[in-house]
């Protein structure tokens, strides 16, 4: 079995960690010379980071999030909640592990559709601009566009999220810790305010009462209902490619691992379109979930959120346990309470 990869980010290597580790022969193209630090917040739930066996490339561990609109906060808390990573390192493991179980990973070799790879399966792993997606014909997803940069000061081990509209147009701004001396200053606009999110990044730095950070990039996250299709003949698409990412947080990495151990077991199987049945079961609806809260997050005011959620208990809820990456943890009666007051006020 022959299988080309397109995309060294964690989708791509963890489909060919797994296939070549089965005795597949796998061959990996990533466009870049070299893994670099995407821009990339790299935080992950402590389920994930546990399921796929990440502890050693995390750079700082939170316990929480202070959630900001207005004069409104919510705060919620849970120890160990999460791990932050720096994508350097965290895509390096994953590189390692890959070569490790036999992957042939090539660098600086863009994917365009004309070089000639036998191969039984095409996975397209190549990220929000999918070249393999736009190959099949489907069109880009909508996004926001995400900014990040880092600060230096004294910080504690919690998230702050800041999710008033003048801050961050159509989506939210964070601070985010990674040591104890430095932060993480980040923030997604809606796509239409794309060519403006530094100067919103700058905004936001001023806001904090920080004159100048250090710049990581800015870089567009999938932010749109996810795809009900992700096989086409023999190619897959997996990762940030299949829109695999939460609409809520725009956090990809761990629904694109969990979709690739997917593909993984649908090639080994020779059974190519069990892979679109575990997603549309497992990881579509969970999407879908996340996308529908994106819509409801854009049209409500988010300060009366905060309050609503206070009045409803709710901030026990989000503290109490669950996984940050699963919105199925919250049903409970007073959620869908919250739920059906929300929509009321929304008609
Ligand atoms: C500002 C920001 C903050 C984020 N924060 C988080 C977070 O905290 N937690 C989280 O889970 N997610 C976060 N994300 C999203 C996360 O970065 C992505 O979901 C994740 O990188 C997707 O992984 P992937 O393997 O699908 O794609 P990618 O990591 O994008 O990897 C795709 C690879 O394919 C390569 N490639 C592209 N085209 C070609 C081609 N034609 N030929 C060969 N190679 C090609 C690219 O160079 C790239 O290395 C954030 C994103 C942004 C922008």
């Amino acid at each position: 079995m022959n299988v080309l990869v397109v995309g060294a980010g964690p989708a791509g290597l963890r489909t060919s960690e797994f296939l070549a580790g089965e005795g597949a022969s796998v061959t990996v193209l990533e466009r870049s010379s070299e893994i670099r630090r995407k821009v990339c917040s790299g935080l992950l739930s402590a389920k994930t980071v546990k399921r796929f066996a990440l502890e050693d490339a995390a750079e700082n561990t939170v316990h929480g999030a202070r959630i900001h609109a207005g004069k409104e906060g919510v705060f919620v808390e849970r120890k160990n909640v999460a791990y932050v990573f720096d994508r350097k390192l965290l895509d390096s493991l994953l590189l390692e592990r890959a070569e490790a179980a036999g992957a042939e990973v090539h660098f600086g070799r863009g994917f365009d559709g004309s070089m000639r790879f036998p191969h039984d399966v095409l996975v397209g792993a190549d990220g929000f601009a999918s070249t393999v997606r736009s190959l099949i014909g489907l069109p880009a997803p909508r996004y926001v566009m995400g900014a990040i940069g880092f600060i230096r000061g004294s910080f504690d081990d919690y998230v702050d999220i800041y999710l008033d509209r003048d801050l961050a147009p159509g989506f939210f701004a964070w601070v985010i810790p990674r040591s104890e001396n430095t932060a993480e200053i980040g923030l997604g606009v809606n796509g239409k305010f794309s060519s403006n999110v530094l100067e919103y990044l700058n905004r936001f730095s001023r806001f904090l009462g920080f004159d100048s950070y250090e710049l990581l990039g800015a870089r567009p996250i999938p932010v749109d209902f996810p795809m009900l299709r992700v096989i086409y003949g023999n190619t897959a698409l997996v990762g940030d490619a299949a829109v695999q990412t939460k609409a809520t947080t725009g956090g990809g990495i761990s629904y694109g691992l969990r979709a690739a151990d997917a593909l993984a077991h649908a090639v080994l199987s020779g059974d190519l379109y069990s892979y679109q049945r575990l997603h549309r079961i497992h990881i579509y609806p969970r999407l879908l979930l996340h996308a529908l809260a994106r819509k409801y997050l854009d049209h409500v005011d988010p300060e009366r959120l905060l309050r609503m959620i206070k009045e409803y208990g709710l901030e026990r809820d989000l503290s109490r346990g669950g996984d940050m990456d699963d919105p199925f943890f919250l049903f409970s009666p007073r959620f869908f309470a919250f739920i059906f007051r929300s929509a009321v006020l929304l008609i």
